[in-house]
């Protein structure tokens, strides 16, 4: 064991919205799940935690207030919009815990001799930034290295302003940890040759495991326009079935964790050798727990059988992609389902004894060049299926094939600021469609899904 601290911060979302569905700092504990397999010794300070002791108290709860499923609102506090938000009629706010008691647990960790933080949505590097300038003050001497999504597809941004003295790209594991043998010392060990050679995520920094998120595989082969997938996750990798039924069945016993969150983008991919394996081991170990796939899955591979795996292992809440029922744009910007496609896997699904209301259908609006028309078809399109329609409004994201239509399409200079990828900004000024159609089409999503 090395005698070295890294300090793993998990910073704050700095938003108009945010919800707790499952989120979990996995990429960063998967770092910290390698370093202390080289020896290093690590600590967590997790921004998103809504079981922190001291904020319960704060908030003088007992216990979060959470669905049964574990999710729930994450601590909000307003804080000043930043100057380029001024035209989003809505209260801008730090997500997670208050200042005062982030600096408390900086008070409480061993004095690091590495910092290393995590980034997610690109708009939301404020909090990325004010955890680096936090963690600074505090540890004036230590050096601060920064990855995760903001970090990599806004990396010369994130070089420019973050403050941090090293940014990392995509997958972090094996590149944290050369950089901090490089900069502190220690032996390097052990290095991963494939996903089933990584050393669990540090859950147990954690401070509440009733819920943890699951990676069976990284990336996606599809390619969607939209999509920062391979760019942020690299190319797409299964791992062993029976070792993530291993990983699930260790927390279930060691933790007594009820749900799980698949995190993987294409999580059903080849299902007979992967996720069919799983289920079916899930099923015959009697592991009784929920499974919930926020990730949205692909339909077209959800037939009779795998649906009633899905619901015989303890598959909860099923979301799916349609993104729209206009074919030609399916085809372009992804040609991954058809509306038949989610036609039948949504009848498979009731088959295998799903009612109409455990479906959410993701359908995404507002992206560059799409008309109203056709955002109100794909929510009228679910809705006939049975299904519900979660809405999702599109978010340039740099470095994507959509992103240079999307910088023509939109009324702000994209290129200026992250903070104008925000999904609550974006379609603020597009050149045809207006905020009034847009709550529209959220209106009408939300009679219709009455109605399921
Ligand atoms: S299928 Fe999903 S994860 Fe894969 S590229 Fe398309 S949007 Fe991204």
């Amino acid at each position: 064991m090395s005698d070295k601290n890294v300090l793993l911060i998990n910073p704050w979302i700095y938003d108009f919205a945010a919800y707790d569905m499952w989120s979990k700092p996995i990429g960063l504990l998967y770092i910290g799940g390698l370093l202390r397999a080289n020896g290093y010794k690590i600590s967590l300070i997790n921004c998103l935690d809504r079981y922190n002791p001291e904020l319960l108290i704060y908030q003088n709860l007992i216990s979060p207030k959470s669905t049964e499923y574990d999710c729930g609102k994450f601590h909000k506090e307003i804080i000043e919009k930043p100057q380029i938000l001024k035209d989003v009629q809505r209260k801008y706010g730090r997500y997670g815990l208050p200042i005062h008691i982030f600096r408390n647990e900086l008070k409480k960790v061993s004095k690091p001799d590495i910092i290393l933080v995590t980034s997610g949505m690109t708009y939301w590097y404020p909090g990325v930034f004010d955890a680096v300038k936090e963690a600074k003050n505090y540890f004036r001497d230590v050096p601060v290295i920064l990855g995760g999504a903001y970090a990599t597809l806004c990396y010369d941004h994130a070089i420019e302003h973050s403050n941090a003295d090293y940014v990392i790209c995509g997958e972090g594991e094996v590149k944290a940890l050369k950089l901090v043998q490089e900069l502190i010392g220690g032996n390097i060990s052990f290095i991963p040759q494939n996903l089933d050679d990584y050393p669990y995520p540090a859950y147990d920094l954690l401070t509440s495991k009733n819920s943890l998120a699951i990676l069976t595989s990284r990336g996606c082969p599809m390619g969607c326009t939209y999509c920062a997938s391979s760019i942020v996750a690299g190319k797409f990798r299964q791992r062993d079935p029976i070792k993530v039924v291993d990983e699930i069945e260790f927390y279930y016993k060691t933790f007594g964790t009820k749900n799980f969150a698949f995190y993987d983008d294409a999580l059903l991919l080849k299902p007979d050798e992967h996720i069919a394996v799983m289920l079916k081991e899930i099923i015959d170990r009697k592991i009784n727990c929920n499974f919930h796939t926020p990730n949205a899955m692909h339909a077209s591979q959800i037939n009779e059988s795998l649906a009633k795996l899905m619901f015989n292992a303890g598959f909860k809440t099923i979301r799916i992609s349609l993104e729209t029922s206009n074919i030609t744009r399916q085809k372009a910007i992804g040609n991954k389902i058809t509306p038949e496609i989610l036609k039948e896997a949504i009848i498979n699904l009731k088959k295998a004894g799903y009612k109409g209301r455990d479906i959410g259908v993701y359908v995404l609006i507002c992206l560059p060049g799409q008309p109203l028309e056709e955002m109100i078809e794909s929510v009228r399109y679910v809705h006939e299926c049975g299904a519900l329609t979660k809405l999702a409004v599109y978010s340039p994201i740099p470095q994507t094939k959509e992103w240079d239509k999307a910088v023509k399409y939109s009324g702000f200079d994209l290129n200026a600021d992250p903070l104008l990828h925000n999904d609550s900004i974006y379609p603020l000024r597009l050149n045809d469609i207006t905020i009034d159609d847009i709550q529209k089409v959220k209106a009408l999503a939300l009679e219709l899904n009455k109605e399921i």
